[in-house]
């Protein structure tokens, strides 16, 4: 059976989405599109093939009978509504991150969920498909480096609009970053502090570039995470965590290296689409067979609560200079059994 997907939000991410949905990946099809700019929406549905209906808005979309399930790619302040509408529908969610950008919206989300009694919605945290993070997790779980003690992270990119703001690049950048935190230790973040490097020349005004945010998790291991989005020379992931015995890192991930004229060098991708092409495959995939088969996976509410959770505990830290105190609310059962993929 194919699974009819309405999509919510036909900019950068999403049109990304429905190319892959429609010509990657196996067992979905976009049905109905909707976008706040009508005729960008009608433009996308044109480009599919056998077209796709396209509704005023998100309410409209999720109340399709046509629409089996739904995906979130609209702006982050937006997410709550459409996401809660799913839910009171019904229908299965897949919601790029923020999954809302309050604590009180994820809670209000966490609520109509548990209410249900069964996991509706995915948050996009597509890190947690990527080989290279997958391998180093099979690395910790395994036992090879022994206990985790730090974890360092570093988030590059080379540029950012001017509209960007240093709030900004915590709640959408470092997000990525506090979530593998999360699942690459298997604890949840305890405190935040926040650190500001010299400011780099390229920085725009009204930034701070880089920033250093600091996470103590509840276990004692400290992660650091260097946000430097003005970096110039492409989009450059990485992640080392140093064990009692051993370290394992993300290796570079040109697919050769050139020697020549006595240098080597390889290729660094240019943004996160590229980086991440593979991991955003294998997560929708996912999604899609998960929904299709009538269960849920991956990353889920109390994932996209707590990483905005951390978020709003490091933009506090950020205003403050001082250290945050992380405090989650119960976790609801359905969190806690099965369905996720780790
Ligand atoms: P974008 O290019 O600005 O696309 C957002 C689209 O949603 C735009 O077409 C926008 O229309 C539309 N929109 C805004 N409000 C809407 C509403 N109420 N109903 C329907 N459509 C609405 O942004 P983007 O980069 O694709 O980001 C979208 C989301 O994906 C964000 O939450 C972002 O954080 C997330 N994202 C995640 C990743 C990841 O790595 N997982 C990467 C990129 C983005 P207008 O532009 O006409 O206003």
């Amino acid at each position: 059976m194919t699974l009819n997907v309405g999509v919510i939000g036909v900019g950068m991410i999403g049109q990304d989405h429905i190319r892959r949905l429609t010509t990657v990946l196996s067992g979905a099809r976009v049905a109905a599109v909707t976008d706040v700019d009508l005729d960008r929406a009608r433009s996308v549905a044109a480009g599919l093939p056998g077209g796709a209906r396209v509704h005023e808005s998100g309410r409209d979309l999720i109340g399709d009978n046509g629409v089996d399930a739904v995906m979130v790619t609209s702006w982050g302040e937006t997410h709550e509504e459409y996401v809660l509408a799913g839910i009171a529908a019904g229908k299965q969610v897949f919601c790029e991150k923020p999954l809302a950008t309050t604590r009180a919206a994820c809670e209000r989300i966490i609520d109509a969920e548990t209410a249900t009694g069964r996991r509706l919605v995915m948050v996009g945290f597509m890190r947690r498909y990527d080989a290279g993070y997958r391998a180093m997790k099979e690395t910790i779980v395994n036992g090879e480096i022994g206990l985790p003690l730090v974890f360092h992270s570093a988030h590059r990119n080379p540029a950012v609009p001017r509209s960007v703001t240093t709030e900004g690049v915590i709640a959408d950048t470092c997000v990525h970053d506090i979530d593998i935190s999360r699942w690459l230790l298997d604890s949840e973040v305890a405190a935040a502090q926040m650190f500001r490097p010299r400011r780099s020349r390229r920085a725009p005004d009204g930034l701070h570039d880089p920033l250093l945010l600091i996470l103590e998790m509840s276990d004692g291991v400290l992660v650091d995470i260097e946000a430097a989005v003005t970096v110039h020379y492409g989009y450059d992931i990485r992640g080392e965590v140093l064990g009692e015995t051993g370290t394992v890192a993300l290796a570079e991930t040109g697919a050769v290296v050139v020697k020549s004229g006595g240098r080597q060098a390889g290729r660094v991708p240019d943004d996160w689409r590229e980086r991440f092409v593979r991991a955003y495959d294998t997560e929708l995939q996912q999604w899609v067979d998960a929904v299709g088969a009538g269960t849920s996976t991956g990353p889920s509410a109390w994932d996209g609560y707590a990483a905005t959770v951390v978020t709003d505990a490091g933009i506090e830290a950020l205003r403050s200079g001082q250290r945050v105190a992380v405090s989650l609310r119960d976790q609801p059962a359905i969190y806690r059994e099965g369905g996720t993929t780790w």
